[in-house]
């Protein structure tokens, strides 16, 4: 039963960061005025008709509605569904993975921001700052609160020296190779992990994304870039039960 609700929180927050996401990506495309930014509730992507909360039931409204809306009957988006999927597996996960409440409470805060990068990077190919800053927030509360200073110095020589080849490969390419943000991801992940899971995370992360890097560019040729945020996000949910 506990897992089931850890699921489900975990598949409400997934719905929470989605719509946040798509407001967030449509922000900066449009103007403000452009915007029904005043109205907390949610609309229908296709009708504009405001949804009320049996819509907003993670899963279970796309399930009972057959996927879509109640009112113009169009198709809704599966990306909300993908997210409320993915972030109850997450959850479900963490839970496993937890030895103690504290413990949890942490990797919940952690993973819910990672992962809300994740799918945006994924989406736009972009880490939106907001996101980063609560990271950063939780990944430093963590390392305070817990007193490791090898993390803190692991996680600042690895990202100084992650920092100068992106300045390096940046000169020679004439073109940014990766973000600022991907490299305040990995400062974080430092923090948040000691630093053998940390450098198992990197390891992973990198083949992951040559792999997927190499796959883009043979199957389609010349798309070049790879959401590498979310590619971290998957290797630490994945090294997470090391610690
Ligand atoms: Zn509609």
């Amino acid at each position: 039963m506990n897992l089931i609700l850890f699921f489900y929180f975990g598949s409400i927050l997934g719905s929470f960061f989605q719509s946040l996401n798509s407001r967030m990506a449509s922000q900066d495309s449009l103007t403000e005025s452009q915007l029904n930014v005043r109205s907390p509730r949610s609309n229908c992507d296709k009708c504009g008709h405001q949804l009320s909360v049996i819509d907003l039931i993670p899963i279970l409204s796309f399930l009972y509605l057959k996927g879509r809306c109640r009112f113009c009957d169009k198709k809704i988006e599966a990306q909300n569904l993908t997210a409320e999927i993915i972030f109850g597996f997450v959850f479900l996960f963490l839970s496993f993975n937890s030895f103690n409440t504290f413990d949890l409470a942490f990797n919940v805060l952690f993973f819910s921001f990672i992962f809300a990068i994740a799918l945006y990077d994924f989406e736009y190919f972009l880490v939106p700052k907001i996101y980063l800053l609560f990271l950063l927030f939780v990944s430093c509360s963590f390392v305070v609160m817990h007193g490791y200073l090898i993390n803190v110095i692991f996680a600042s020589v690895i990202t100084g020296i992650i920092f100068g080849m992106k300045l390096i490969l940046d000169y020679i390419k004439k073109e940014e190779t990766f973000g600022l943000g991907d490299v305040l991801i990995i400062f974080c992940l430092g923090l948040f992990f000691e630093p053998f899971s940390f450098s198992l995370i990197l390891f992973l992360s990198s083949i992951l994304g040559l792999l997927i890097f190499g796959l883009r560019f043979i199957l389609l040729n010349k798309e070049k870039k790879v959401p590498f945020a979310t590619i971290m996000a998957i290797g630490a949910l994945g090294i997470s039960p090391l610690g």
